[in-house]
């Protein structure tokens, strides 16, 4: 069993306990607190030894590491980071003038993947929330185009678009995180040098990965975007910024969708259920697959259950 152990001290280990509150259990005698979370076990012993044992041990531990860590199965344990940070946000956050970056699409079979990073300065936080810009996960698709129109206008923002036919030539030799963690780099830096002289007080990324593997994803671009980059879940809900980076990438998307349904007279719907399915074998028979190389991310088992479906009427 893959176990890691850390040394801390008193005030991570109550900072521990309280991240881990929604998991915790019983502890154990000695311990300060025992956590389980998916086939893991955290133990935070009054000593200040933390014991991380079970799946994903290494990559917990990493969250919390401060002092090298001893470790019966990697010889050499990760050092922390300094520049990008995992843990929580400074206090007041939310009232920073901060880039917010976010993607859209990579879980759709059709349509593009976007990435938009938008700047939300303190000044135009009121202007932002005026405008509606929250999780556009309680958006309709009608009010995320509206106000994405106000926010092209109103606020500073680059964005990415990769096509399904560009994606189908990337994605074989990439993984999708990799590929949208360079993609974020990328996007970043367009918009940072948009900004100059200006600087973000930080920068948010809605997080899709552990921040290890993020720095390690972009490690061989020439320009990396580090300083002052934050990660979160669900990072619509701590800054403005990150939700309207949200609405103008699902805004684009539903635009790439749209113009591939009407280059292809089909209506693509978006997602990877049993509607996408129907529609992507009809976009088989039509134009075999071509037709799907140039609307969908083939990689995704949607493909093989469109042929199936095509040939079977
Ligand atoms: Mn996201």
């Amino acid at each position: 069993m893959s176990q890691v152990t850390l040394k801390t001290d008193q005030k991570t280990l109550l900072r521990m306990k309280d991240y881990y509150a929604g998991k915790l259990v019983k502890p154990v005698p000695y311990s300060l607190f025992t956590a389980k979370l998916n086939g893991l076990t955290i133990t935070g012993y009054k000593s200040g030894k933390v014991l991380f044992q079970g799946n994903g041990s290494e990559a917990e531990a990493s969250r919390w590491q401060t002092v090298p860590a001893t470790s019966t199965t990697i010889k050499k344990p990760s050092r922390l980071t300094t520049d990008i940070n995992a843990e929580q946000l400074p206090a007041g956050f939310s009232g920073l003038s901060v880039v917010g970056s976010d993607e859209v699409g990579n879980g759709s079979y059709f349509g593009s993947l976007i990435v938009c990073s938008v700047y939300a300065p303190k000044e135009q936080h009121a202007m932002l929330r005026d405008l509606g810009v929250r999780d556009s996960k309680n958006l309709t698709d009608q009010q995320i185009v509206k106000i994405a129109k106000r926010l092209e206008q109103e606020v500073v923002f680059s964005a990415t678009k990769i096509t399904p036919e560009k994606y189908n030539e990337i994605q074989p030799s990439m993984s999708q995180g990799k590929m949208k963690a360079i993609l974020h780099n990328f996007t970043l830096l367009k918009l940072l040098e948009k900004m100059k002289p200006l600087e973000p007080e930080a920068i948010l990324i809605d997080q899709f990965e552990l921040p290890s593997t993020y720095k390690k994803h972009i490690a061989s671009e020439a320009n990396q975007v580090l300083k002052n980059v934050y990660f979160q879940t669900k990072a619509e809900g701590s800054h403005l910024a990150v939700a309207a980076a949200s609405i103008l990438a699902r805004s684009y998307f539903l635009d790439s969708l749209q113009e591939l349904s009407s280059q292809i007279g089909i209506l693509l719907p978006s997602g990877a259920g049993s509607a996408v399915d129907n529609a992507a074998a009809r976009v088989y028979r039509m134009h075999g697959m071509e037709g799907l190389r140039q609307t969908a991310k083939l990689h995704f088992a949607n493909t093989q259950k469109a042929i199936k479906l095509a040939e079977r009427k």
